[in-house]
């Protein structure tokens, strides 16, 4: 490590600096919200200072500079594009031990400004050691959006109850556990979306269910994780992701999503593997219950998003009937990651108005496949069918018996979004062999439309 990281309390402390343009008024403007008394040296000032002088909320000495200026001073910046004057101010500060700091000169300081993420009381700071400013601005800028903007509020409201929660919990892993879950659960979840009421009250409550000994921790959050791709959860899932004790995830859920999880989590396998069966419906829902009524905060992780042929709500009406807590986070269903990913808008003002999802699964897995075969004929629409591979011939010759052109373009996409992602291009006629040539199999998508004429302009995506 090259540079010690530290934060320093300049409440009240005599702070120095040299120069009076746009920097030094940045500089000065980070000094005075840490609560630094500034004193500016430099015969000139920016309009900016100048106010600032103005307001008495900093004292102007209009001279260049002298050492004498540095006297009892607890930090000092040289911000001013004279080279001479910089270096000297560096050399004084040093002889008498004062932190310092010139600007775009690393080799003159004593210390270097990070890059800050301020979420006051919450302040990130970020460095490359002087080498890479942009680097650090870059992760700055990551860090940014992975942390909601209201966390300061979150640790303003933590710092209300702390002295209350040191009270009740005897013991540092109590109060750990208690703060944990706090800090990652309803309660922060409520400050992030605005309300901190909310979060007020229902910290209150915690913490005297906890006196009680009444605190059921416990909940649900079904997650839908997206069609494949990683980089398509959105932050909400990847947060209460890496918040889950136990994470009960199906088939269709990528390994690489998996393994966002907190690393600690339990993993429950609960799909279907060609040897073995899937976990029936039922028993899913009350392991669910099981777990959470365990305390468990339970991530139940499914492809797509829960709501679109993923049963999500079946599973939230046991919970509901149990009266255990949970919440639902959307996920991009396979639908719109297959249209994004091949090239093909489910809906165009030349092409199509509307469009429909429906199933291909038969019900009891056997006989025809029962759908609405005149309403998915009518033109001008775009019909995406989840679970329809092993249906494919059934379904277009059905499309055919109903009225549409057997020319009708249609596609079958296999793996959508991932790196294995396959697109076959045909119309009602000609898919059904194409797609048995090519032996396309299931997760895929089937896509009937003449939407489906467009991939072959719009196609972005490529795979090896
Ligand atoms: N809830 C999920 C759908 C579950 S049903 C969602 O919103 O996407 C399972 C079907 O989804 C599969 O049979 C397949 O038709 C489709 N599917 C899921 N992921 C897919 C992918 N990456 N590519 C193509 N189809 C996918």
């Amino acid at each position: 490590m090259d540079y010690f990281p530290t934060f320093m309390n300049l409440q009240g402390q005599p702070c120095v600096v040299i120069g009076g343009g746009d920097v030094a008024a940045r500089k000065a403007g980070l000094l005075a919200k840490a609560g630094a008394r500034l004193t500016i040296v430099s015969p000139e000032l920016c309009a900016a200072l100048q106010a600032e002088a103005v307001a008495g909320r900093l004292l102007h000495l209009a001279a260049p500079f002298a050492p004498e200026h540095l006297a009892n001073a607890t930090l000092v910046i040289a911000a001013t594009d004279d080279e001479t004057v910089n270096r000297q101010v560096a050399d004084t500060a040093r002889a008498q031990r004062i932190p310092v700091n010139v600007v775009d000169q690393p080799d003159l300081c004593s210390f270097i400004m990070p890059a800050i993420i301020d979420r006051s009381p919450v302040v990130i700071a970020v460095s490359t050691g002087g080498g890479v400013p942009v680097l650090a601005r870059l992760i700055r800028a990551k860090l940014e959006t992975m942390i909601p903007s209201t966390y300061g509020e979150l640790a303003k409201l933590a710092t209300e109850f702390r002295d209350r929660v040191k009270a009740r919990f005897g013991s540092v892993t109590a109060r750990r556990i208690f703060w944990e879950d706090v800090l990652q659960g309803d309660v922060a979840e409520k400050v992030f979306s605005g309300n901190i009421d909310a979060g007020r009250k229902l910290l209150e409550q915690a913490l005297q269910q906890a006196e009680q000994g009444t605190r059921n921790l416990g909940a649900v959050y079904l997650i839908g994780g997206g069609p494949g791709n990683p980089d398509l959860l959105t932050f909400r899932a990847l947060r209460l992701m890496q918040q889950a004790d136990i994470v009960l995830y199906d088939a269709l859920v990528a390994p690489e999503i998996v393994d966002l999880c907190r690393r600690d989590a339990e993993r429950i396998f609960v799909g279907k593997q060609s040897s073995n069966h899937a976990l029936p419906q039922e028993d899913i829902n009350q392991l669910l219950v099981y777990h959470a009524q365990q305390g468990k905060r339970v991530a139940r992780l499914k492809g797509g998003d829960p709501f679109i042929f993923g049963r999500g709500g079946e599973e939230i009406e046991t919970l509901v009937e149990y009266n255990v807590p949970f919440e639902v986070v959307p996920g991009i269903t396979s639908a719109q990651g297959a249209s994004s990913y091949a090239g093909i808008p489910l809906t165009h003002r030349d092409h199509a108005q509307s469009c429909t999802f429906v199933t291909g699964h038969r019900r009891d897995g056997a006989g025809e496949v029962d759908l609405d075969w005149p309403s998915l004929t009518r033109p001008e629409q775009t019909v995406v069918v989840y679970m329809g591979v092993g249906q494919l011939p059934e379904i277009c010759r059905q499309m055919i018996a109903y009225g549409r052109s057997a020319n009708t373009p249609a596609a079958i996409i296999e793996r959508a979004t991932t790196s294995r992602q396959r697109v076959v291009i045909g119309n009602l006629q000609s898919l059904p062999d194409k797609a048995t040539e090519q032996q396309v199999k299931a997760p895929a998508l089937i896509v009937i439309g003449s939407v489906v004429s467009l991939h072959e302009k719009l196609c972005w995506f490529k795979t090896q």
